[in-house]
């Protein structure tokens, strides 16, 4: 739809039109003229009565050729589906189309001037509306454009846009304004739907970060004017992965919603509660006294989620861990807010969980210590820093060698650093799977050389984040071919906190590993979180016990300890299972005796052999015989 220009009279008189007048002008003049100059009164009143009929002509003609182009004008809007309207911006007359009185449901004329309409635009869209215009009108604007919201004859606001343009005299000034507009209102409940999409969770229909993130953009400006203090906390669910995990994912979900209504239903009128994404939520506190008021807010939280969630028939005891920080005392922005809060809640993960704990700065050093070992663990990576030491493996009952465990080494200089330093890190950063990736390559390639001289078999940890990179499983293949060895010589050493994260598709990379002939043990038995059922679930062939366990054997006087009727129930339990049992860190030969009393099928430890690198192996266990 295309509006007049600016400036031009409208509707014009037509250049022709004008010609026609001049040339009888020119004509008529010289007579009046004679005729005035012999004393006769005729010349004054036929100009008198020209000058009549010519202006009601005019004025007749053009009110018509005006009523009508404003009529092809409104036609043409209705067929758009628009409203006209003209307004009067000297006057302040105002005249709409009908169309636009059929969106604001009002009858004709309801709208005389411009102090009416300014009655029906929203009060918080006043200001914004009263700018727009004025800026056209003083020629800052090519056109005129606003969205704004008008009070219909219901009652209820509707959305319009609004476009129009000025009709200016030769000096610039606006003397007449028209437009159109149009009815928004279902493209901005459109608009707002996505936007409210946009800032919460499908899931629970909480708010989510980027609303956190709106909202903290205006709460901290806030409350450092007020010299008050802003409190976050990070809440993550302790048992939520072994939950989901065993009861399924519907479940999970049934769960995280309680749990989203359980929080909402306890935090405050000012206070936002967010789903941070899995089972992570944030509650801002915003305007809070101190630290002591933010903790016990904090514990408050904690206390919502202690009682047990009652889901589908099932009693389920959740429990989370918090971290809180401070805004200013701990953070001096939003993203080192949530950062340490993040961090502060890891460390309530680190004691258990159950707990709330406060960002201290010490956390702040340990994070800067990760980004420094992860930079690190890059440079290892490039200039080859890594080794693998070997520790035997001895069946209890005879003291045979059966084969090894390749354990990850770093040296960098002087410096060996210990794997539970390190491979957290490598795990958090990814960089496991590279890093793993060079041990399974190369303890394979060892288990190679030594199967010439005797088939040993060789056990080689795993971190989850193996599975997660997708080509485990010809990867292992590959090198298992690649060095002529049987798949039953190998043994992959997996976690139970890794199979709490596996699910689907890592379960089934396990599977075809075992199809294929490659066993399968279960590391550090007993440390985490001895769900049987992943015994029954997975396709085991051992499972190691804990070098805790073992130490825990006998008591300080030498008797034997209730660990030791554990050790016994374990072993028995496996066994049933038709699982073989390695014991770890066996250190005396007292316990030796027993486990060989218990039948445990294997050992390892410092009482028979310490990790060690490839060519003192083989000096010990492959005799004189070239390896
Ligand atoms: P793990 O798999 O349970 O390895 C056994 C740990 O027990 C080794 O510690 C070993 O040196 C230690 N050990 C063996 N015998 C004794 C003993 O008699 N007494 C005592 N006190 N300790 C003994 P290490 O080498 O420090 O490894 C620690 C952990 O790091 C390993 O625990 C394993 O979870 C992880 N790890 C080591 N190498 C790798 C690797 O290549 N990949 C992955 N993902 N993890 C690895
Ligand atoms: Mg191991
Ligand atoms: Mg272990």
């Amino acid at each position: 739809m295309s509006l007049p220009e600016a400036g031009a009279a409208w509707p014009s008189a037509g250049g022709r039109g004008i010609a026609l007048r001049i040339a009888g002008l020119v004509l008529l003049a010289p007579l009046l003229v004679l005729l005035w100059w012999h004393g006769s009164p005729w010349p004054l009143l036929a100009a008198l009565a020209a000058l009549i009929v010519y202006g009601g002509i005019t004025t007749f003609g053009l009110s018509r050729r005006l009523r009508a182009t404003q009529r092809a004008y409104e036609l043409a809007m209705q067929a758009a589906h628009d409203g006209f309207w003209e307004w009067d911006p000297v006057g302040k007359r105002l005249q709409v189309g009908a169309r636009l009185l059929e969106i604001l449901g009002y009858r004709q004329n309801f709208l005389p001037d411009t102090h009416a309409w300014l009655e029906l635009v929203h009060p918080d869209d006043r200001a914004y509306y009263n700018r727009t215009v004025s800026e056209h009108l003083k020629g800052k604007t090519p056109f005129f454009y606003c969205e704004y919201r008008v009070r219909a004859h219901s009652g209820e606001y509707r959305w319009i846009a609004s476009r129009g343009i000025a009709v200016r005299d030769a000096r610039g000034i606006a003397y007449q304004m028209a437009g159109s507009v149009t009815d928004i209102t279902e493209r901005k409940r459109h608009e707002d739907e996505i936007a409210f999409l946009a800032r919460h969770d499908q899931l629970t229909g909480l708010p989510n970060r980027f609303l956190l993130a709106e909202r903290l953009t205006e709460v901290l400006p806030a409350a450092r004017l007020a010299g008050r203090k802003v409190g976050l906390v990070f809440v993550d669910l302790d048992r939520f992965k072994d939950i989901n995990d065993s009861l399924g994912h519907r479940l999970g979900d049934h769960l995280l919603r309680a749990v989203a209504e359980r929080l909402q239903a306890g935090v405050g009128e000012d206070e936002t509660l967010v789903r941070q994404g899995g089972d992570e939520f944030i509650v801002l506190l915003p305007g809070i006294d101190g630290a002591e008021a933010a903790e016990t807010r904090a514990r408050a939280l904690l206390e919502l989620l202690e009682t047990p969630f009652f889901t589908d028939g099932n009693h389920l005891h959740v429990g989370a861990s918090l971290g809180l920080s401070l805004f200013p005392d701990d953070a001096a922005d939003a993203e080192q807010l949530l950062r340490n809060a993040d961090t502060a809640m890891y460390a309530a993960k680190r004691q258990g969980g159950g707990t709330v704990c406060r960002h201290t700065p010490e956390m702040k050093e340990r994070v800067l210590h990760r980004a420094s070992m992860e930079a690190r663990l890059r440079r290892a990576i490039e200039q080859e820093q890594f080794l693998l030491h070997y520790q035997p493996q001895f069946e209890t009952a005879t003291g045979e060698l059966v084969g090894a465990e390749a354990l990850l080494r770093w040296q960098d200089g002087d410096e060996w650093i210990a794997p539970d330093r390190f491979i957290p890190v490598a795990e958090e950063t990814g960089l496991i799977v590279p890093i793993g990736d060079w041990v399974l390559e190369n303890a394979i390639a060892c288990l190679g050389r030594w199967h010439a001289v005797r088939p040993l078999r060789m056990a080689i940890n795993l971190s989850p984040r193996q599975f997660w990179s997708g080509d485990l499983l010809a990867w292992v293949l590959a090198a298992i071919e690649r060095h002529g060895i049987d798949p039953g010589q190998l043994e992959l050493e997996v976690t139970e906190s890794m199979l709490l994260q596996a699910e689907g598709e890592h379960v089934s990379v396990l599977r075809a590993l075992r199809a294929r002939g490659v066993r399968l043990a279960l590391d550090d038995f007993g440390t985490g979180y001895s769900s049987l059922s992943y015994l029954h679930r997975l396709p085991f062939t051992g499972l190691k016990i804990d070098r805790s366990f073992v130490g825990a054997l006998f008591d300080s006087e030498g008797n034997y300890s209730e660990g030791a009727a554990l050790v016994r129930a374990i072993i028995a339990m496996a066994h049933s299972l038709g699982l073989e049992v390695v014991a770890e860190g066996v250190e005396t030969s007292a316990q030796l005796v027993t486990l060989r009393d218990l039948e445990c099928n294997l050992y390892q430890g410092f009482l028979s052999g310490r990790p060690m690198a490839e060519e003192d192996f083989a000096r010990r266990f492959l005799a004189a015989e070239e390896v």
